[in-house]
């Protein structure tokens, strides 16, 4: 079933989830046992991140280094198969544009179709890590706008290869991000909402949003979003604080901000137990005037805490 048809059937705010897959070389189970704690809350649909290819650096003979290309955590769309096979789940594989030109990208989409997912996520990735800038494949998308376009060509039947006669036309539900605190690049955020707006003018059916610590920074961008005519549902995207190093890790890595009231309740936390507990009962409160106020969604980045996702969900749904 599609996102859209979750939320449109829906008497409350639903609750969902963003899992990442194991580290290579590790098994599935990890994710198994945060979907057996996490199923008593009916996730509506499980979002899987997907991981781009990364250079790291081994040392070989004399001492040389030699560059490598790995992908840390694969397993994407085998992932999603697996939740919908074990689960009777939606899962909502991300897509991205870093590492993939057109044609992977059709390929992985034809996969997604026959496995009979409904979603999709399209993304544009961020740039490699050693890299400052994102850059796209040749012949691969710049944009997830233009990711996008080639998703909506193919619900309509229209693959790359013009020549193609009687095709099957695909039939996935788009969603695509949003930046409550604007995107890091975005020159300002006038100017992301635009190209935000271009995204759901051009088939996106709705939004997730990054993670923020201010329901103000949300409702803000809410209100912006519809005031520049986007009218589809806008999911914001929950994380709660856990750790005192997340105050700069978080920002350095998200570009969002820490309330002045919550960065206090964390610093003056005694133990790491207190912090944790601080962190969760921020997010606790967030989420249940988020619920106030009617959002479709509570979509929680579970980052392998499912424990503490848990604990929050008890207490708002
Ligand atoms: P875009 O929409 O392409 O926007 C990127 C920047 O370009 C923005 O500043 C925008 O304002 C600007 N822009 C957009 N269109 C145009 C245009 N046509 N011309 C000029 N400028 C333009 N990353 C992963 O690698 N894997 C994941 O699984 C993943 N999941 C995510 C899930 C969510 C909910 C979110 C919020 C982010 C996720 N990310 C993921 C991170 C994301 O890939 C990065 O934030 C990335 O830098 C931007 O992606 P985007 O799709 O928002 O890009």
């Amino acid at each position: 079933m599609k996102v859209t048809e979750h939320i449109n059937q829906a008497k409350d705010t639903l609750f969902s989830i963003e899992i990442l897959p194991p580290l290579k070389g590790q098994n599935i189970d990890s994710i198994f046992n945060a979907m057996d704690e996490l199923m008593e809350f009916s996730p509506a649909f499980v979002d899987v991140t997907y991981h781009r290819e990364e250079y790291v650096y081994k040392e070989v003979n004399n001492g040389l280094l030699e560059k490598r290309t790995v992908r840390k955590r694969p397993g994407t769309v085998g992932i999603c198969a697996a939740l919908k096979h074990r689960y009777s789940i939606d899962p909502v594989p991300h897509i991205i544009c870093g590492g993939f030109n057109k044609e992977e990208t059709e390929n992985a989409l034809i996969d997604l179709d026959f496995l009979g997912i409904d979603n999709i996520l399209v993304l544009r990735g961020d740039p490699i890590k050693s890299e400052g800038r994102f850059k796209p494949e040749p012949d691969g998308h710049e944009y997830a706008l233009h990711l996008l376009h080639q998703a909506v060509a193919m619900n309509n039947g229209e693959y790359l290869d013009p020549d193609l006669r009687n095709t099957t036309q695909t039939n996935f539900c788009i969603g695509v991000a949003g930046y409550p605190e604007k995107h890091f690049e975005a020159p300002n955020m006038k100017s992301d909402i635009r190209y935000l707006k271009q995204k759901v003018d051009d088939g996106a059916e709705y939004i997730v949003t990054q993670m923020f610590f201010d329901n103000d920074a949300f409702f803000d961008f809410e209100k912006k979003c519809r005031a520049a005519g986007i009218t589809v549902p806008i999911i914001p995207g929950i994380k709660p604080l856990v750790s005192k190093k997340q105050l700069t890790v978080i920002p350095q890595n998200f570009y969002v901000n820490m309330p002045e009231e919550m960065v206090d309740l964390v610093e003056h936390s005694k133990t790491d137990a207190d912090v944790r507990e601080a962190g969760i009962q921020w997010c606790i409160k967030q989420c249940k005037e988020l619920k106030a106020a009617g959002v479709p969604v509570l979509h929680f980045y579970t980052m392998g805490k499912s424990a503490i996702t848990s604990r929050i969900a008890r207490e708002v749904f």
